[in-house]
């Protein structure tokens, strides 16, 4: 940290002498093994060491997102290096930079999606199709639950005076997914019929607003009677209660029994036959998660005869993130924050997300 306090960057944690081995400087959360909740330890870590072409960034806010949870309890076929550090969607100040126009101190936001820059894909701007593409706290990428971060220099994303560090972390990954999802998978069309599954969850709360902003007329399912007018606000014209009501059903009712044009799914197993039965004929289904369960039947017969579209999505693209940004930063979309943890209850704040109980994004402040 005093090496940092040397950069002439205001530090809100107090300056630390030097540690007894001298390689621990930074505040973070980690865990060393997977398991529940208690495996995250709130210690200190290694400052990262920015390689060429790399910035540091001082973290002031990282959003949670489902990864999070995922690579604590471990996923199958995924070796996650120990210990680790999660945490996808950061804000922050540039630290240490040699790029003149985001010089020591400037306030960015960080794209999630970490690539090579060098292949075809990168190239093409399909940077999301990258075979080295890696989500930012994910695997090899130590993420945002800690003082320090490190990203390749075309991760940063400059903030606006007017954007806080708990709105810009609240922003990305969300954001980026669900745009990408209506907007280049979907194509979806000004006048069109969007359900969006759980309006309270990340990706529901940035898909209604891209989906409304883009002139769709958006339903909404809810988990409980608080988050109806949240899912209005949001730009909802019709919400449905998914444990209360029918989903198909009431789609029937408010399409003149046609179906919708699109359907965001990212809830997997529980709701999928229900999402494919909500389509109208030459509907899309586009999916991006599978939180309940990875399994879902598909009637071959019904997709070829209502031609319908199913829709594999992960992530998006850099260039699709700072489109998104400009309608962010002009106030068109506005993410969600549910509520702030200090970074040392990052456990806490997991806890909540586990519990579905959020509307919107928990952020960890730093
Ligand atoms: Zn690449």
């Amino acid at each position: 940290m005093e090496r940092l306090l040397g950069w002439g960057l205001a530090l809100r944690s107090p300056p630390r002498g030097p540690h007894a081995g001298g390689a621990l400087h930074m505040k973070a959360v980690r865990f060393h093994q997977h398991g529940g909740l208690e495996v995250l330890r709130y210690e200190e870590a290694p400052d990262p060491e920015p390689l060429p072409g790399e910035v540091l960034v001082r973290v002031r806010a990282c959003a949670l997102n489902h990864l999070d949870l995922w690579e604590r309890r471990g996923l199958e076929r995924v070796s996650i290096p120990m210990p680790h550090i999660s945490g996808s969607d950061v804000a922050g100040d540039v630290v240490a930079s040699t790029l003149p126009d985001l010089p020591p101190g400037r306030r960015v936001m960080l794209q999630p999606g970490v690539s090579c820059g060098r292949c075809a894909a990168c190239l093409d701007g399909r940077d999301n199709e990258c075979p080295q593409y890696e989500v930012l706290g994910y695997q090899h990428h130590a993420g945002g639950y800690a003082e320090l971060v490190k990203v390749p220099a075309q991760n940063l994303v400059p903030l606006p005076d007017e954007i806080d560090y708990v709105q810009a972390a609240a922003f990305p990954l969300t954001f980026l997914t669900a745009w990408h999802m209506l907007v280049t998978r979907a194509g979806v069309r000004r006048g069109e019929d969007v359900l969006v599954l759980a309006a309270g969850s990340g990706v529901g709360q940035a898909a209604i607003q891209i989906a409304a902003l883009h002139g769709a007329r958006v339903f909404a399912t809810v988990g409980s009677d608080e988050k109806r007018p949240r899912a209005r606000a949001l730009g909802a014209a019709e919400v449905i209660d998914h444990y209360q009501q029918d989903v198909v059903a009431e789609v029937h009712r408010l399409t003149n029994r046609r179906g919708v044009d699109v359907v965001i799914e990212h809830v997997g197993q529980a709701t999928w036959t229900r999402s494919v039965r909500a389509l109208a004929r030459g509907g899309r289904l586009v999916t991006c998660g599978a939180t309940t369960g990875p399994d879902g039947a598909l009637n071959l017969q019904a997709l070829f005869a209502r031609r319908l579209s199913i829709l594999g999505s992960y992530m998006g693209r850099k260039g699709e993130l700072l489109r998104a940004a400009r309608f962010f930063f002009a106030g068109q979309l506005k993410p969600v924050v549910d509520r702030t943890f200090p970074l040392a209850e990052a456990a806490a704040a997991q806890r909540r997300l586990e519990q579905s109980g959020q509307f919107g994004k928990i952020v960890l402040e730093v």
